[in-house]
């Protein structure tokens, strides 16, 4: 059987769900036995997210080959539970740096280099390329941005030709738009999608099927006014009525029948029902916790959701995991001082110290992993998290006043956090920090085996300092171990603090690799960590 592709396109708004609704429809495909992945193609001209700001972009998700990419990336992970690679995630930048490459190289001696066909050849050929390596039934693409704007035409025309030169079973396309509820009408409306519609057909794409985000659920009647519009078969106009939870969704999808008629398009005939126990008993821990936590988020761009997207998902699992609820509340770092951490943190049950790049906000971060350290609450550090609660230890344990990270004072007497040495060199801001996944070994009896329940891990990275072993000896000495090294390199990648109920900092980002079905193992323990304490204290 041929592979199968799946174009997902958004209108009306951004911001509808689009990665939500591509992996839902996934999901319930994997769930049937087929073999699914999903890919992103995002119409900004960076060559990937690594360089954006988390205000401009949301978090930047890492995968294990090191490819820093859009955080519906994560989701697709989330929902799935297998890993995707640098190739799932493409960028209008990548395509032109390809295209202008061979240019360059001579690839189109005596041509003139166009959109079309240069640009739309070289989408199209990234389109069909996890196709082609035979291990996915079913690729499904998901479009970024809003169908209508100039970024993303180039998109829709590649999608556009596929149409043609594909056979007609082998392609489907879903467009997801919003029909807004007027309160003062009592209405829903449909002309929006109608329009959004009306603007992809312009383009040559016809959808087969619309999924509406809706916060009313669709009547019959609307639902076929908007297929006689829309020009779609009538049945194939579905609602996204707003969910309790992201891991809802695939069950609604389910109950609109999205993977039935998907299936229909791609002649896809039996194929078995999908199976969703282990999901079911997720959503079922999920929706009904025997207790609940409270934990500090500190970080520097708590104002933004989407920045700590992986750690706020880990929580969720983690938090089913333990049937408790967790109620996260973000604390803002760079407003933390002397005077206000006990204030702030008095409450809470655990606290996450956020990962992060350049010094605003740091002091407030030292603060909150000495209020941990001296109170007895549960720790974790991800990444800048954990090089802050070295530099704590070095200026309140060690006495190194000045102690701080280089990143932030290249002078310091006390650099007990320093520049990798293979980073000394790089210039280049772009795909140069260490990433992606690399192994780290465990040491017996610590905290970190405890947890995991095994010696070798591997785990996703993303950064330019570690920890600077000049000052392991002394650190040890007085009470922080280095529990977690890399194989290879000695490079410590965990430290803890034994002598504290649970204080554990990670250089890497275990957030990236938590899922509903495989909660992340220091998430749970800290989880667990926290209802423990909690209870200590009632
Ligand atoms: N800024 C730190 C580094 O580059 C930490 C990075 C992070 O938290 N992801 O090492």
């Amino acid at each position: 059987m041929n592979t199968k592709y799946v174009f997902v396109s958004g209108g009306v708004a951004s911001s509808l769900g689009k990665g939500i609704i591509a992996a839902s429809l996934a999901k319930l495909l994997q769930s049937r036995g087929l073999r699914v992945t999903i890919q992103k193609f995002d119409p900004y001209i960076n060559i990937d997210p690594g360089t954006l700001n988390p205000y401009e972009h949301g978090e930047c998700y890492v995968t294990d080959d090191g490819a820093e990419t859009d955080l519906d990336l994560g989701h697709y992970e989330r929902f799935l539970g297998v890993h995707t690679s640098k190739a799932n995630n493409v960028t209008t930048g990548k395509i032109y740096h390809t295209v202008i490459s061979k240019e360059r190289e001579g690839a189109y001696l005596g041509k003139t280099v166009q959109i079309v066909p240069h640009i739309t050849d070289e989408i199209k050929r990234r389109m069909l390329l996890l196709g082609k390596t035979g291990k996915y039934d079913i690729v499904i693409t998901e479009i970024g941005g809003t169908v209508g704007d100039m970024e993303s035409q180039p998109f829709v025309e590649a999608v556009r030709q596929l149409q043609w030169e594909l056979p007609e079973e082998d392609l489907t396309t879903i467009h997801l738009t919003l029909v807004p509820y007027l309160r003062a009408a009592k209405e829903l409306k449909t002309k929006p999608t109608q329009h959004s519609v009306q603007m992809l057909q312009q383009a040559g794409v016809h959808p087969d099927i619309i999924v509406c985000r809706t916060e009313q659920p669709l009547s019959p009647e609307l639902r076929r006014k908007v297929a006689l519009f829309c020009n779609v078969r009538a049945g194939h106009v579905i609602q996204s009525i707003d969910a309790w939870s992201i891991y809802q969704v695939p069950l609604n999808m389910k109950e609109e029948g999205l993977d039935e008629m998907v299936l229909e398009h791609l002649g896809m005939k039996n194929v078995p029902a999908p199976k969703l126990d282990d999901w079911c008993d997720f959503l079922n821990r999920l929706q009904n916790p025997k207790s609940e936590v409270n934990i500090a988020l500190v970080g520097k761009y708590v104002e933004l959701q989407d920045a700590y997207k992986s750690i706020l998902e880990s929580f969720v699992h983690a938090g089913a995991a333990n049937e408790c609820k967790v109620n996260v509340h973000s604390i803002h770092s760079e407003y933390v001082d002397a005077s206000n951490v006990e204030e702030k943190l008095a409450g809470m049950d655990g606290i996450l110290v956020a990962p992060g790049f350049g010094e605003r906000g740091i002091e407030g971060k030292i603060l909150a992993v000495r209020y941990a350290r001296e109170h007895n609450v549960p720790f974790f550090g991800i990444c800048l998290g954990m090089q802050m609660a070295v530099v704590e230890f070095a200026r309140d344990v060690l006495g190194y006043k000045d102690a701080i990270s280089t990143e932030m004072n290249p002078a310091t007497s006390a650099p007990v956090i320093d520049l990798m040495e293979d980073q000394k060199s790089t210039t280049i801001k772009g795909g140069t920090m260490r990433l992606g996944a690399y192994a780290c070994y465990l040491q017996k009896g610590s905290l970190a085996e405890k947890i995991y329940g095994d010696n070798l891990i591997s785990e996703r990275h993303r950064h330019r300092y570690e920890f600077n072993n000049a000052y392991l000896e002394e650190m040890e000495a007085a009470g922080m171990k280095a529990t977690g090294k890399n194989p290879d390199t000695g490079l410590v990648e965990i430290v803890e603090i034994p002598a504290h109920p649970f204080f554990i900092g990670v250089q890497f980002h275990p957030e990236l690799k938590s899922t509903p079905i495989n909660p992340q193992p220091v998430f749970v323990g800290f989880i667990k960590a926290a209802k423990e304490f909690k209870a200590s204290r009632a």
